[in-house]
């Protein structure tokens, strides 16, 4: 063969046989010699791999422009053939294109000596496998495992698949030799040990050599494979989620659970505040624009997001600045009040001096109302006329029994299921900032577990603190100020005290029959008839029906029963004008107009037409020219649903069809007679438990929260004996009540000694007193007077006057100290047809105040101590009988 050849660089790998290598000639004097051979078809070159310079580590990857491959280019002849490996490859050169020249491996050359300096052309031996058994079963073995270890690193990579055809294609068939050159050709090997593998002669020792390599490769392929897997699990993992994300978002729009995504959302409170910009305190504003801010960081899934929007929600609903004009004008509102209530004088004349002051001021700020009385007076509703007369809007709450401050403070928002208190509820729902609010039953408020309801309240109320109110939830200070607080209560002794301060009482009695009787007939039974739906012809319900109701089913201090009882009546009444088929269409109207006089042959039928043509709901002038039409039309539904209820409906003359007619026009009635059809058998029978009061029992005049009422007080001797005198109590007294009870035996026991020497009753007797009914729980002193009568009574064995009341707290002296609920007391006495009732003489003014309309009729005697008590309870009687 060939024995010099032109000697070619390669910088970075051996050329194996059987493979193609590109390569890049800068020499142009290199280069042309090289097109030179082809053209003399001698397109042949030695290839070696160029040796690093001393000192280099050739696993550090040199950079492109670094003096290194400049230097090999320039090197010329000696130079350039001490830095060749002298062992290399016969290269064919299969193509030249500019620069580039294609080199196909062949067989193995040694460089010997140096023929030619420029271009490096050398003097070469070819060399040859040592010679080898190919049946060698470590030959095989080795073989076996190189082939299967490739196998696997192919599986991996489908750039070695292509190196192998291309192989097959230029080597032919592998033998053991080419096995090992294919193994380290492909292999991802440092070049070093590549031209280890080309130097190696023996071929049992080559293919060890290439199995380290290609085991080497396959580790790094393996370890591809789990990057390449992590990173797409990674990758994928990402994938999933978003598109998770994505299609819930879908689902949710589908929904409407999310009717737009965040920016939509914050669109909405954006627009909300806009229109309130304004008025808005910049404060609020800035907590706003932050909270917006936040809203777009969070995740729309998190609990975080959730909050975020309901606080926003809460902050950008709220009327902020938001007022109602308010009408201060006086006169509208007296006639508000009186529209909507019957008497009352006193307490619309303060509400009126309270509008009046509004009026001067400019603003009706800074005053709590508190209204106190009995259930059923009209303190709500009166609260609520209020906020008609100023024109606020009214927001009722009530406060009886609350224990959780939360409930007016709110919570915090971190608390799962956060509401804000009901303050904040209240500007949201009546959407104005100065709303009248009607705190109910403030007397009867909880004691809070945690934190006192008392001073939250209080925050909520005073003038000098509600005007930066902070509410947790809303955790930015809110202006009460514009808000007209009126409080309900029964009693207001149980009123916390520091509310009790900054409130101004209006108290209501109650009502007596009179005053019932007015309210009744204009105000309850004008709106209940237009709640069932009942025209005002078609019931009459008389005086006395509405006075028995009044006395024997309702004995109260206000009117709820009253108006329950009424409801009831004209509910059924409601139903019995159904039943009858009267229904109120405007045909039928003037049927049901015409009075209940007897009926009179054809005369009835005269009056049904002028009605009918009268009724201003006629007008058509058609109907009016045809009477007769109009009148079959008018008296044949009366009629056919009057031949249900009535047998001589049957009958087809005309007059009775008239009468028929004229039936069913009569309009419900009820009387004292007929009352218990509709609300059952009275609930108070005889007017007093007794006709004539017996020995040792005494009425008593008492006030509690329902107002004030008549009660008996009963002492009975439970045994008598020398030195037994003791004192038994029972109905539920309270300590008060019992003191006053030891009081009132010792004073008795004195006056007896007084009067009758001579008797030892109290000496000798065990007393039993007993104030019924005895499931109420019962306190105070002012049953004082009437113990002491009872007990005197029985002492002597004389029944205390008729018809006598009285109340009156006594001192062991026997003197009369003065009691509350004059007006209250006085009401029931009344109620309870009391004619003479007895109060302490320092109570005069009290009662001289009193409406002339409860005053009238009673005979009250005012004392100072108890032996006028004794005159008017004992010695009158005596006198008279
Ligand atoms: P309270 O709050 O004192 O318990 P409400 O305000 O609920 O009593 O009153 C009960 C009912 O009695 C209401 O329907 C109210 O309109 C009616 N009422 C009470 N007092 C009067 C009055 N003086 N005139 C007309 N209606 C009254």
């Amino acid at each position: 063969g060939l024995h010099s050849v032109i000697a070619l660089p390669l910088p970075h790998r051996p050329l194996f046989p059987g493979f193609y290598m590109p390569i890049y000639v800068k020499d142009q004097k290199l280069l042309q010699a090289l097109i030179e051979n082809r053209k003399r078809s001698a397109p042949y070159a030695g290839a070696f791999l160029v040796k690093d310079e001393e000192g280099t580590d050739p696993s550090i990857v040199a950079s492109p422009d670094s003096s290194d491959n400049k230097t090999i280019d320039s090197l010329k002849g000696k130079e350039l053939l001490k830095r060749l490996h002298e062992v290399g490859t016969l290269a064919q050169i299969t193509s030249i294109q500019g620069d580039q020249v294609v080199l196909l491996g062949h067989r193995r050359l040694r460089i010997t000596e140096m023929v030619e300096e420029d271009p490096l052309t050398v003097k070469v031996d070819h060399l040859k496998e040592n010679t080898y058994n190919k049946d060698d079963d470590v030959i095989k073995a080795t073989s076996f495992e190189v082939i299967s270890t490739l196998r696997e690193v192919l599986k991996t990579s489908s750039l070695w698949k292509d190196h192998v055809q291309t192989y097959i294609q230029h080597v032919g068939d592998f033998n053991y030799p080419r096995l090992a050159d294919f193994g380290a050709a492909i292999s991802g090997a440092n070049k070093l040990l590549c031209q280890e593998v080309l130097e190696e002669l023996d071929v049992d020792k080559r293919l060890k050599l290439t199995l380290e390599l290609v085991k080497k490769d396959m580790e790094i392929s393996k370890l591809q494979q789990a990057i390449a897997k992590a990173i797409e699990e990674k990758i994928s993992g990402d994938q999933r989620r978003y598109l998770l994300n994505e299609q819930l978002k879908a689902i949710k729009k589908e929904l409407g659970l999310e009717t737009d995504d965040k920016t939509a959302l914050s669109e909405k409170f954006r627009e909300r505040i806009e229109a309130k910009k304004d008025k808005c305190p910049p404060h609020v504003l800035q907590v706003i624009e932050e909270e917006l801010t936040k809203l777009q960081l969070l995740e729309a899934s998190s609990s975080e997001f959730n909050v975020t929007r309901n606080y926003l929600d809460w902050l950008t609903v709220l009327p902020w600045g938001n007022y109602s004009n308010e009408n201060f004008d006086v006169h509208h509102a007296q006639q508000i009040l009186d529209e909507d209530h019957y008497g009352l004088s006193d307490v619309k004349e303060r509400i009126l001096e309270f509008i009046a002051v509004g009026k001067l001021r400019g603003t009706s700020q800074g005053k709590i109302i508190c209204l106190s009385g009995p259930p059923g007076v009209g303190k709500t509703s009166i609260g609520r006329s209020i906020a008609r007369a100023l024109n606020r809007q009214f927001y009722r709450f009530s406060v009886g029994g609350l224990a959780d401050v939360a409930e007016i403070k709110g919570h915090r928002r971190t608390y799962v299921g956060a509401m804000p208190g009901k303050m904040v509820q209240c500007l949201k729902s009546v959407g104005t900032a100065n709303p009248l609010v009607l705190i109910d039953e403030i007397d009867k408020l909880g004691r809070g577990h945690s934190g006192d309801p008392a001073s939250a309240l209080l925050e909520l109320l005073d003038p000098e603190q509600n005007i930066n109110f902070l509410d947790h939830y809303l955790d930015v200070p809110i202006d009460l100020s514009k808000v007209l607080f009126v409080c309900t209560a029964n009693v207001i002794d149980t009123i916390p005290n520091p509310l009790l301060d900054r409130m101004e009482i209006i108290s209501i009695a109650g009502y007596i029959t009179d005053e019932k009787m007015h309210i009744a007939r204009d105000y309850l039974e004008k709106n209940t008839r237009e709640a069932c739906g009942i025209k005002p012809e078609q019931v009459e319900v008389t005086d006395a029906a509405l006075l028995a109701l009044i006395e024997n089913y309702c004995r109260e201090a206000g009117v709820r029963n009253l108006q329950k009882q009424i409801e009831k009546i004209y509910r059924k009444i409601a139903l019995q004008l159904v039943r009858q088929g009267v229904s109120n269409e405007p045909a039928l109207e003037a049927v049901i107009v015409t009075p209940s006089v007897e009926p009179t042959d054809g005369g009835s039928a005269t009056i049904v037409k002028d009605e009918k043509l009268n009724d201003p709901a006629v007008k058509d002038p058609e109907e009016a020219k045809e009477p007769s039409l109009k009148e079959t039309l008018v008296t044949e539904p009366a009629l056919s649903t009057d031949t249900l209820s009535t047998p001589e409906g049957n009958k087809d003359t005309d007059g009775v069809k008239e009468e028929a007619a004229d039936k069913a026009v009569k309009k419900v009635l009820i009387d004292s007679s007929n009352l218990d059809d509709f609300v059952g058998k009275p609930v108070f029978h005889a007017e007093r438990i007794y006709e004539q009061t017996p020995v040792g029992v005494v009425m008593g005049l008492a006030w509690t929260s329902m107002g004030g009422s008549t009660l008996y007080i009963e002492t009975t001797k439970v045994e008598e004996g020398e030195g037994k005198g003791a004192l038994v109590m029972t109905g539920q007294l309270g300590d008060v009540m019992k003191e006053s009870a030891q009081i009132a035996h010792t004073v008795s026991r004195a006056i007896l000694r007084d009067k009758e020497p001579d008797n030892k009753f109290f000496a000798d007797s065990k007393l039993h007193l007993h104030v019924p009914a005895g499931a109420t729980p019962k306190d105070g002193p002012s049953a004082g007077c009437t113990m002491i009568t009872s007990m005197l009574s029985l002492a002597m064995g004389k029944p205390a006057r008729k018809d006598l009341a009285m109340t009156g707290e006594v001192t062991l002296t026997g003197r009369i100290l003065p009691i509350g609920g004059v007006k209250e007391k006085a009401i029931a006495a009344r109620r309870s047809s009391i004619k003479t009732i007895i109060f302490p003489a320092a109570n005069k003014r009290d009662f001289d105040e009193l409406a002339d309309n409860v005053k009238e009729g009673l005979e009250v005697h005012f004392v100072d101590t108890y032996s006028e008590i004794y005159k008017l309870a004992f010695q009158n009687e005596t006198e008279t009988s």
